[in-house]
C-alpha cells in the first residue's frame, strides 16, 4: 500500500496517496487537461489543506521538469522554473553578482508555493516575497499556456494567487544588485515604553521573538545592511552566544549571527539551508494587521499570555511593506504580523488559536494562507475590498473550477 502523503509538519495528509510528476511542459498540459481537479504541490511547508486536491484530484509536483533559474543581467531579472526553491534560486542569483530584496526565516520553500500564500520576511520597507515578480507563466485548466506581466490588469490577482487559476510554471522576478547583510542578536527587550514604530524601523529587517513566558520579548533579531548607516539597537543588550529562535534547540542550524557581514541570502533567512528549520515538529499561525495596531495587539496579547504560554514554542513578530496583490495579507495597508509557532498538538493548540484570533479581532487581522486558523470564512472574506475581482479573475481563467479544491472554495465563497 502507498505511503500517506503529508505535507512537512506532518499534520495534514493529502486526500490522495500519489504525487504525480511530469517530466515535460507538454505531459504537464495533457495531464492538467485530462483532470477534472488539480493542485500543485510545492515544498509542502504549508499548514492546512491548501494544497489538498481532495479525493478525486491530482496532486502534482513540479520537481520532475527542470529545475531552470535563467538570470537576464541586463534586465536585471530572473526567470525561475515552478519547482525550484529559494535555496537554490538565491545560490544562483549570488552568483550572477545580484540580489532579491528579502527572504522568509527559511529557504527551504519553493518559489511559487511562497508567493501563492502572500510568504514574507521582515522589514517595515520590505513588501512580502510576491513584491519583486513581474511576471507569471500559467498552465491553464484546458492545458493552453497564459503569460500575465505587471501592468495586465489581472497581474493584481496573479501573483498571490492560492494557486487557484493554474499551475505557476515560471515566475520572473525583478533582481537588485547584491548587498550584504550583518545581523545581530539582541537580548530582553520589555513591553513597557516600547516604541514599536522606531524599533521596527531600526535596520532593514527586525524580528522580536517572545515565548510569552512573561511579558515583553526574549530574542530581538536585527539584520542591516552594511551599505546603510546604522544607529545600533540601544534598547536591549546583545546576545552574549549564538541563538536560536526556540528555546532548547541547536543555534548551529541558524543563520551566521554577531554582526559578521555576509551574503544577503545568508543572513535574511533565519535558518540555513542545509539544516532542518525552526524545531520539526510543530504547528504555526499567523495574524497580519495594520501597523499602527502593533502596540495595541502586542497588550491584547499579553493579557491572555498565560494561555497562550503553556502550547506555545516561540511567537515572533516581523513588518511587511504594504502591497497591492488582492489576496495578499499586505494588501493596502503597512503591516505588522503576529507569528505562533506552537507545540504539535492539533487538539490543544486550536482553543488557543481561537482565543488568539478573538484577541486580535478588533485590531482586523488577516491570516497567513498557509498556516492554521479558525477563523470563519466569511469573516475572512470580509477582510479583503478586493475579493470579489480575484474571484471574477478565477472564473475567467478557470471556468471549469479545475483549481478550485475545498480550501479556495471556502475562502471565494460565492
Ligand atoms: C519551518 C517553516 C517556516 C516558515 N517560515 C515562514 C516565514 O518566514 N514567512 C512566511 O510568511 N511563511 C513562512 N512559512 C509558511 C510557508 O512559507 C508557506 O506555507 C509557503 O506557502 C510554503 O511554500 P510551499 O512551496 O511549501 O507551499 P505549499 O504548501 O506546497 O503550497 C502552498 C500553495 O501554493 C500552491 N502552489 C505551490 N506551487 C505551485 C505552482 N507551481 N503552481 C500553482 N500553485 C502552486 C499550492 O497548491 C498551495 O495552494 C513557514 C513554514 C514552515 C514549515
Amino acid at each position: 500500500m502507498a505511503e500517506a502523503l503529508t505535507n512537512w509538519a506532518g499534520n495534514i495528509t493529502y486526500s490522495v496517496k500519489e504525487l504525480q510528476r511530469p517530466r515535460s511542459l507538454d505531459a504537464l498540459r495533457a495531464l492538467v487537461s485530462r483532470a477534472g481537479r488539480v493542485r500543485v504541490l510545492g515544498s509542502g511547508h504549508s499548514f492546512n489543506e491548501i494544497a489538498d486536491p481532495g479525493s478525486e484530484g491530482a496532486l502534482l509536483s513540479l520537481t520532475g521538469l527542470p529545475p531552470s533559474v535563467e538570470v537576464d543581467a541586463a534586465a536585471r531579472t530572473v526567470r525561475v522554473a515552478g519547482g525550484v526553491r529559494y535555496a537554490e534560486l538565491a545560490r544562483a542569483v549570488h552568483e550572477r553578482g545580484f540580489a532579491l530584496p528579502n527572504m522568509a526565516s527559511l529557504p527551504h520553500i519553493s518559489v511559487a508555493g511562497s508567493v501563492a500564500t502572500g510568504t514574507h520576511g521582515s522589514g517595515n520597507a520590505n513588501g512580502s516575497l510576491a513584491a519583486p515578480v513581474r511576471e507569471v507563466e500559467l498552465v491553464l485548466a484546458d492545458g493552453s499556456a497564459l503569460t500575465i506581466g505587471r501592468g495586465d490588469p489581472r497581474f493584481s490577482g496573479a501573483v498571490t494567487s492560492l494557486g487557484a487559476l493554474g499551475v505557476v510554471t515560471a515566475l520572473t522576478l525583478d533582481l537588485e544588485p547584491d548587498f550584504e547583510v550583518a545581523q545581530h542578536v539582541f537580548g530582553r527587550l520589555p513591553l513597557t515604553e516600547l516604541d514599536f514604530e522606531t524599533v521596527s524601523a531600526s535596520a532593514y529587517s527586525v524580528s522580536l521573538f517572545t515565548d510569552w513566558r512573561r511579558s515583553g520579548f526574549v530574542q530581538a533579531w536585527v539584520k542591516r545592511r552594511t551599505d546603510v548607516p546604522w544607529d545600533g539597537f540601544p534598547w536591549a543588550e546583545p546576545a552574549t552566544e549564538a541563538m536560536h529562535p526556540v528555546p532548547g534547540m541547536p543555534a548551529g542550524n541558524c543563520t551566521q549571527q554577531f554582526g559578521v557581514p555576509g551574503p544577503w541570502h545568508e543572513r535574511l533567512p533565519h535558518f540555513r539551508p542545509e539544516f532542518t528549520p525552526s524545531s520539526g515538529a510543530e504547528l504555526q499561525s499567523e495574524y497580519l494587521l495594520p501597523r499602527p495596531h502593533a502596540t495595541g495587539a502586542l497588550r491584547a496579547l499579553d493579557a491572555i499570555r498565560e494561555r497562550i504560554a503553556p502550547v506555545l514554542q516561540v511567537c515572533e513578530v516581523r513588518t511587511v511593506a504594504a502591497d497591492r496583490q488582492w489576496l495578499s495579507p499586505a494588501y493596502g495597508r503597512d503591516t505588522v504580523a503576529f507569528h505562533f509557532t506552537w507545540v504539535e498538538n492539533t487538539a490543544a493548540v486550536l482553543p488557543v488559536v481561537r482565543r488568539v484570533e478573538e484577541a486580535l479581532t478588533p485590531f482586523d487581522p488577516r491570516p497567513h494562507w498557509g498556516k492554521v486558523f479558525t477563523m470563519a470564512a466569511p469573516v475572512v472574506r470580509g477582510r479583503y475590498p478586493q475579493l470579489a475581482e480575484f474571484r471574477n479573475l478565477a472564473a475567467e481563467l478557470d471556468p471549469t473550477g479545475t483549481f478550485r479544491n475545498a480550501f479556495v472554495g471556502e475562502v471565494l465563497g460565492g
